[in-house]
């Protein structure tokens, strides 16, 4: 049997977890786990690998440390890279800009073209950049694959793409829509065209990952023709603690009239914001007991998050003309009954029916959760980013 490894690191964090590629969606994978605190005094290892879970409480001083570490956990439990036949290692990478439509094998040209990337994605990208060094040191024998969470976007048409500034100012800076999201997204619309016996060339749909980070998109026969995030992953839907998309006038307004300095409204709009910024908290089983016990601020940050997503349901309604099919992924979107009830609420006269038992019953992998006579179907898909990425880094590695 041979597995790939998938990383995703993070500024101060790695998450790594071992995959069967050919495994069922559903499979727990081999191991998983989280290198946490990196370059902080007490970091933490954890990883879980056949129903057990493992810590190892030690410093880890930077991101080679870290993985070491993790490789040693991973072999005290027999799912190490020794023990282990890894074909692959699929490398998370966050901006793939202008120059990243498909995953690519990682050689030297490309970690330079990473590294040229880093302005669009500043904290992103040079820490996925040290995953993919240092992962390479450790398993230099093993190809490696950069997958791109801007990849799937990088063909929509211009007229969703650009932005309405200075032609000249947005091409210099590289500011345009890239989304992201995008394994996510290329994944579960890949499922629908099965689930309703229709070509994939024929099917125009939506997806609505609703996770703590929140994105929707268009597909039209496969291809993504708009997306809700943009330059970057604060625009559009509200999320657990972004804003999505407010007027652009506000941060101008906060910065000259409350003194808010670059930094601040960055941590503003991205942490403080969105439904934790409304209500107080960000996850929406908390948000769920809250609205039950009557709070009045978690019914309104409810409401809010409710609104923007219908209205971008609505606007990609029009963008794709015909829709075949909507699906709801992710953490919220694969749970949360009462969001997926409202955020489609009422449109029987556009052809979406839900159907309340369907919707109500057990999390249970892909499903349909409209009525049989529903034009629209809705369904639920469960996302796999990390199977995603295991797949792709395999299959590029066996291409050669
Ligand atoms: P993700 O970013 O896809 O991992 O989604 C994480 C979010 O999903 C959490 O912050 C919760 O808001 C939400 N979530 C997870 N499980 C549930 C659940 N059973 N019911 C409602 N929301 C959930």
């Amino acid at each position: 049997m041979t597995y790939a490894l998938v990383l995703n690191s993070g500024s101060s964090s790695i998450k790594f977890q071992v995959i069967d590629p050919h495994a069922d969606a559903e499979a727990d994978p081999k191991a998983s786990g989280l290198v946490e605190q990196i370059g902080e005094p007490q970091g933490q290892i954890t990883l879980k690998t056949g129903g057990e879970k493992f810590t190892l409480n030690t410093e880890i001083p930077d991101h080679s440390a870290g993985l070491s570490l993790a490789f040693e956990l991973m072999e005290e439990h027999q799912v190490g890279p020794k023990d282990l036949d890894i074909s692959a290692v699929g490398h998370r990478v966050v901006h793939g800009g202008m120059l990243f439509s498909h995953p690519e094998v990682i050689t030297d040209e490309i970690i330079d073209m990473i590294r040229d990337l880093i302005p669009l994605a500043p904290l992103h990208n040079p820490a996925n950049l040290d995953g993919i060094e240092v992962a390479r040191r450790i398993l230099p024998d093993v190809p490696h694959v950069a997958v791109f969470d801007t990849g799937f976007f990088h063909s929509m048409p211009p007229a969703a793409a650009l932005y309405a500034i200075n032609a000249e100012v947005a091409l210099n800076n590289g500011v345009r829509r890239y989304g992201f999201h995008g394994t996510s997204h290329e994944y579960v619309s890949q499922q629908v065209p099965a689930l309703l016996g229709l070509p994939a060339q024929a099917v125009n749909q939506i997806t609505l990952h609703l996770g703590n980070g929140a994105s929707c998109a268009a597909i039209r026969g496969g291809e993504a023709v708009d997306t809700s995030m943009g330059m970057t992953p604060l625009s559009g839907l509200v999320m657990g603690t972004r804003s999505g998309d407010i007027d652009p006038g506000i941060v101008f307004h906060l910065a000259r009239n409350a003194g808010m300095s670059i930094d601040e409204l960055d941590t503003l709009l991205n942490k403080q914001s969105g439904v934790k910024g409304l209500s107080g908290v960000n996850d929406f089983r908390e948000l769920r007991k809250m609205i039950e016990a009557e709070n009045q601020d978690a019914w309104l940050a409810y409401n809010v998050y409710i609104h923007q997503l219908r209205r971008y349901i609505g606007s990609y309604m029009i963008a794709l003309g015909r829709v075949n099919a909507i699906t709801f992924t992710a953490g919220v979107g694969e749970n949360d009954r009462y969001v997926r009830a409202d955020a489609l609420a009422g449109l029987e006269p556009y052809g979406i029916k839900i159907d309340p038992e369907r919707n109500a019953a057990p999390n249970t992998g892909a499903r349909e959760i409209s009525t049989d006579d529903s034009a629209v179907k809705v369904f639920v898909v469960p996302t796999n980013e990390e199977l995603a990425i295991a797949q792709y880094a395999v299959e590029l590695a066996n291409r050669g």
